[in-house]
């Protein structure tokens, strides 16, 4: 009587609520009954202030035979949630078997009448599976679309921890996956692979002069840049600052660096404009490009190292040029 009267209400089934209507239609606790026939008789919605205040006033000081009782109550209660949800999975199974109980009495008397017995019976037991079967769909639609906005968090809250805000780029997390990846392919197949490391040059000078938000869109040029000249399987992220990498699959160090080359190319001649008609010229920016190749001994550090070593010659060689 208690739950259903709670759902009716719209009033949680905690253990402290539990008590309240447990007691209510038990009748053993006088006030706590006026008092709620009192809340019922004016309409008044249960919320959890209400509730609450139910509980301290007429439970909470209860004598601890009657706490006992109220958790006997909720393990039945819950005693009887678990067995109905068991009656729902064994829905199917009762069918079988009665199916083939009914099968046994055909062979031991096939007679015209109790064949028609047979058929009401089953009839019978063809509507109790389909109601068993209605519940559970209702049940596992609703898991399964739960599961799927869990799914879909996930993926999302997978991507958002992989991506670098600022560019939409790979970030340096998802850069190290796919390192280790290509190196662990290298090392069972031998399949070649280089890492570029792109460096923006000056580019302190170009945030001091234009400002940061600038210096920002400035960033988001280079990615897309670097995206356009690279193809499906090469991997593009944003090491960090204005730093990027670029692993090249299945290339060897001649392409890797003709790739470098079209990239240093692509973003030194591009005028950078801004502003609504483009009136306000920036210039242009150049990048230096350090390019290594995945090497027997490698691991994701030591192949870094190496092409940030030929970065650091590209810097020395004055800027805007490519070393491998
Ligand atoms: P170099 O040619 O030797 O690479 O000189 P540089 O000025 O590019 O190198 P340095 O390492 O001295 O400075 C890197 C600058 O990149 C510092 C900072 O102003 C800028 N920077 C790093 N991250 C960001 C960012 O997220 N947004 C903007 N706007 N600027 C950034
Ligand atoms: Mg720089
Ligand atoms: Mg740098």
């Amino acid at each position: 009587m208690a739950v259903p009267q709670m759902s009716a209400l719209n009033i949680p089934v905690t253990p402290e609520n539990y008590a309240i209507w447990y007691q209510y239609y038990s009748e053993t606790n006088l006030d706590l009954k006026r008092a709620i026939d009192g809340l019922l008789a004016n309409k008044v919605e249960f919320t959890a202030s209400v509730n609450q205040g139910l509980y301290n006033n007429f439970i909470n000081d209860q004598s601890p035979e009657v706490i006992e009782n109220v958790q006997i109550e909720t393990q039945i209660l819950i005693n009887s949630l678990v067995s109905k949800i068991n009656d729902l999975s064994s829905g199917t199974s009762n069918f079988s078997s009665s199916l083939s109980s009914f099968s046994d009495e055909l062979q031991s008397d096939p007679s015209p009448q109790s064949f028609n017995k047979m058929l009401v019976n089953v009839s019978a037991e063809v509507e109790k599976v389909l109601f068993h079967n209605e519940l559970m769909r209702a049940d596992i639609d609703t898991l399964g679309s739960e599961l799927v906005t869990l799914k879909e968090e996930m993926v999302n809250l997978s991507k958002v921890a992989m991506t670098d805000e600022l560019t939409s780029l790979n970030n340096r997390r998802a850069y190290e996956i796919f390192a280790l990846e290509q190196v662990n392919l290298f090392t069972q197949n031998h399949v070649p692979c280089c890492l570029l490391m792109v460096d923006i040059d000056h580019f302190k000078n170009f945030n001091d002069t234009y400002g940061h938000l600038i210096g920002d869109k400035v960033l988001a040029f280079v990615a897309f840049a670097l995206k356009q000249t690279v193809k499906g399987n090469d991997f593009v992220a944003r090491y960090g600052g204005e730093e990027f990498v670029v692993l090249l699959p299945n290339t060897d160090l001649e392409d890797a660096l003709t790739v470098a080359e079209h990239i240093r190319e692509r973003i030194a001649g591009k005028q950078l404009t801004i502003g609504k008609e483009k009136k306000q010229q920036l210039g242009n920016i150049t990048v230096s490009v350090g390019a290594a190749c995945i090497q027997p001994g490698d691991d994701v550090e030591t192949l870094l190292t190496r092409a940030d070593d030929m970065l650091y010659q590209a810097k020395s060689n004055g800027r805007n040029c490519v070393k491998g």
